[in-house]
């Protein structure tokens, strides 16, 4: 049974003070059995948000990530950060978020090269893919999205089980959705969420454990009101939200929402034994 997961991408939002006081009333109201949450604050306010979550009962259960990471161990790069750094403050990291593509640069390899320092500091990876609208409306989302993960993940070719036994997630993330208020259908969703395991499962020998039990989430202006259309998907495993995830309603609902999610899938497998 795979998780489901729900992970809150707070973008250059917050500062310190105010991503604890945001992420200790998010961990109270979003305590619901079954649902993996996670929050990703900006860099500065890592150590707030621990400490917050450490301090209610509710928070032991939200895990704390990081949006970003260097590709490099360490070396003359001002301002950047690298993954052993994140070690005690996160346990989860984003790598590959569409916005770092397009505003950094930042391509399938820098990406690859990203996973590889965020698995060998013990984080869990949340791998972002998705396809521009121009690429949708020719008919080649599936093949955008099948090439990103064959440059991002070439590199494990050698040891794909490492990339399972760091828990690696992938978030489909069509760019046209993220951050405009329009989604994507939730069955065009799932669709992509089984290619993109059959794109993993055809990378090459091994591939094909890590892209049975991987978990997709889809990420693109999820609300509360729009998170079921995904989380009723059996393909799709979670959401990474944006913009709601600032807003505690918002949170509650998608929560709330996976919860029933991750019941259905507990009974299910119940019932199956
Ligand atoms: C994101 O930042 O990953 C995202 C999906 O943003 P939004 O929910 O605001 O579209």
């Amino acid at each position: 049974m795979r998780e489901v997961i729900i992970a809150a991408n707070w973008k250059m939002h917050t500062t310190p003070p105010d991503a604890a006081d945001l992420a200790t009333v998010i961990a109270d109201r979003t305590n619901v059995v079954g649902v993996e949450r996670v929050i990703c604050p900006p860099f500065v306010c890592l150590a707030a948000v621990r400490d917050a979550l450490r301090a209610t009962p509710a928070g032991t259960g939200v895990g704390v990530g990081a949006q970003n990471v260097h590709h490099e161990l360490s070396g003359a790069y001002t301002g950047e950060i690298a993954a052993s750094m994140l070690v005690g403050l996160a346990s989860w990291v984003i790598v590959g978020h569409s916005e770092r593509r397009r505003d950094f640069g930042e391509s399938d390899e820098l990406i690859g090269q990203k996973l590889g320092r965020t698995i060998e500091a013990g984080l869990r990876p949340i791998l972002c893919v998705g396809e521009q609208l121009v690429e949708r409306e020719a008919g080649r989302a599936e093949l955008v999205v099948a090439g990103q993960l064959r440059g991002s993940l070439a590199g494990f070719g050698d040891d794909p089980a490492a990339l399972e036994r760091a828990g690696l997630v992938v978030a489909y993330e069509p760019v046209w959705a993220i951050g405009t208020g329009r989604t994507a259908r939730g069955a065009d969703a799932a669709t992509m969420a089984a290619a993109i395991r059959e794109s993993i499962s055809l990378l090459g020998h091994g591939f094909a454990g890590l892209a049975a039990g991987l978990p997709v989430l889809y990420g693109g202006s999820v609300t509360a009101s729009s998170a079921g259309e995904f989380l009723a998907e059996p393909a799709i495993d979670g959401a990474l939200v944006g913009g709601a995830s600032l807003k505690v309603d918002e949170m509650a609902g998608i929560v709330a929402r996976a919860g029933l999610t991750a019941a259905g899938r507990q009974s299910a497998t119940e019932v199956a034994r």
